[in-house]
């Protein structure tokens, strides 16, 4: 039995197939799966619990059909941050925070989403700030559904904009801020996504050697991470 990491699907009702393959995925892996990690951004937007889930609907039905036999950990990413505990627990998936360390096979694991690594980007962390405040949040949720999704439309067209202007190393981690959070945390290995660039990075602090692990967003491939008692592995898999 293994524990499996995903993150970054960004299921959307304008990519049908990934929803698809995202149940495809589920429904092949579930038997051999006793934990399921979900790191943040499953969906590319959300806009409060009467979200129509429109387009991605089969994506929660299947995570609620497994629960029964996985244990579902649902972390926030910055497309998702909206989902209430609530809704994981109506979909059989617990809320987690970020970061979160685990103990797993004997390993101290810290569980991120991956943005507040990214403390270079600057506009970014401020952004975050802002949305992640409970009186923004009450504030949104007195707006309309339709307000509501306007906006989660106009916020991710001028995303896909500015990313296209920023620097490189601005969009990833900082090595800095990454080697903090082993200190304060303890933590054996790392694992995150939000970046999009999956990898096993090894991070030495003094003369400790760390595991950094990376994982992929789903297009027509992704990676995903596999961890139990003999696998440590990042593993590339075919979304078709
Ligand atoms: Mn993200």
């Amino acid at each position: 039995m293994e524990t499996v990491f995903i993150s970054d699907l960004h299921l959307d009702k304008t990519r049908p197939n990934t929803t698809k393959c995202f149940v495809k995925f589920i429904t092949d892996r579930s038997p051999t799966m006793e934990n399921l990690y979900i790191l943040g951004d499953f969906v590319e937007s959300w806009v409060g619990d009467d979200d129509p889930a429109d387009g991605v609907i089969d994506a929660f039905e299947i995570l609620k059909y497994i629960s029964k036999k996985t244990k579902i950990y649902f972390m926030h990413g910055n497309r998702d941050f909206m989902i209430s505990s609530k809704i994981c627990n109506k979909y059989g998936m617990e809320l987690i925070n970020d970061p979160q360390l685990v103990n797993l096979y004997d390993k101290r694991v810290l569980l991120m989403h991956g943005d507040t690594l990214c403390v270079d980007d600057i506009k970014y962390q401020e952004f975050r700030k802002l949305v992640r405040n409970k009186s923004w949040q009450t504030q949104m949720m007195q707006k309309s559904l339709e307000e509501r999704l306007k906006i989660a439309n106009d916020l991710r067209n001028k995303s896909a904009n500015e990313t296209t202007y920023k620097d490189e190393f601005i969009m990833d981690v900082n090595e800095n801020e990454v080697k903090k959070c082993f200190v304060k945390s303890g933590a054996d290995i790392i694992i995150h996504g939000h970046t999009h660039r999956p990898m096993v990075h090894k991070v030495k602090i003094d003369d400790r050697e760390f595991r950094r692990v990376v994982l992929g967003d789903w297009g027509s491939k992704s990676h995903i991470f596999v961890l139990d008692n003999k696998n440590f592995e990042l593993k590339e898999i075919q979304l078709k």
